[in-house]
């Protein structure tokens, strides 16, 4: 690991400012992935702007069904939230899938959707969600929030602030975890709103998460585990990699997916 300069931001508009002050700055929230990126020296960040400790930023609100949550929150918040547990159990039963106690402990909602790792967890949630990204500059549905592989629509210096949603009627999240790292080898978020359901991947995308429109359209007409027996899963676009081929990939969409709806119920 390079030195580097720590600086802790009590306010977001300070996060910005200390920021933009430094020559190749990044911000560190739970620094699950940064600080093991810059260990293995493939970052090297002059400065790192810590988020974690802006009141602002943390915390969880469930006002009727409308959830937000503080992009500062730690996933073992989000898992042990009784308010979210309420409206929308499968979002505190994705956040225990996560890593590890450590991991969870340190790890934060908005440093995982900024780093949208292709194998991330909360990505699918989002996504099948219809959540609202806030930024220090403005909102981004999640539907355009998820550009690519580690991609998103951020601009340089941009801070996720927070992430709201609309509770769903039902949702159910099912994931294959790589067994060393419990990053997903495959996960589908699938959730039922009023008129509709939609459907999101994590793991296997050949270009990060991604939306089945077809189970969607499925699932719409016929909330049940049997009405997506019969999509197919073109493996064309999905990942093959050293621990799986985009055939086995498309099989477990098919597979999670299932799981996913059984789940909610
Ligand atoms: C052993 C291990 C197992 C893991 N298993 C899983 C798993 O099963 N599922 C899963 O989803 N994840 C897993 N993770 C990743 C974990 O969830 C991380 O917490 C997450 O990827 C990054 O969150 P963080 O808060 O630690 O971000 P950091 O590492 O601090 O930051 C990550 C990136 O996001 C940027 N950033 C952070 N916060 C913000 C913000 N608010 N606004 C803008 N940019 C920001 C940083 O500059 C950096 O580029 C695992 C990690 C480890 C080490």
């Amino acid at each position: 690991m390079y030195a580097t300069n720590y600086h802790r931001a009590s306010s977001v508009d300070e996060a910005v400012r200390l920021l933009a002050g430094t020559p190749e700055g990044k911000y560190v929230s739970g620094g699950m992935t940064l600080i093991a990126t810059m260990k293995q020296r493939l970052a090297s960040p002059s400065d790192l702007v810590d988020l974690r400790h802006i009141p602002s930023m943390k915390g969880i609100r469930v006002e009727g069904r409308k959830v937000t949550i503080g992009a500062a929150t730690t996933h073992a918040e989000v898992t042990q939230s009784a308010a979210i547990r309420a409206v929308c159990p499968a979002l505190c039963e994705l956040a225990g899938l996560i890593g590890d106690p450590h991991v969870r402990h340190m790890g934060t909602i908005g440093g995982s959707i900024a780093n949208n790792d292709p194998a991330a967890d909360y990505p699918a949630a989002m996504l099948a969600l219809g959540a609202t990204i806030a930024t220090d500059r403005r909102e981004i549905s999640a539907d355009d929030f998820f550009t690519g592989l580690f991609e998103t629509a951020l601009e340089e210096g941009e801070v996720v602030t927070a992430v709201s949603f609309e509770a769903p009627e039902k949702a159910g999240y099912a994931k294959f975890a790589n067994p060393a790292s419990r990053y997903a080898m495959t996960g589908v978020f699938a959730a039922k709103q009023a008129g509709g359901a939609r459907v999101a991947v994590t793991g296997a995308g050949g270009d990060g998460v991604f939306r089945q429109k077809a189970m969607e359209s499925a699932l719409a007409a016929n909330w049940s585990s049997q009405a997506i027996a019969n999509v197919t899963v073109d493996p064309s676009n999905l990942m093959s990699d050293l621990h799986a081929t985009a055939e086995y990939r498309a099989n477990l969409v098919k597979v999670m997916a299932k799981r996913a709806v059984a789940a909610a119920g």
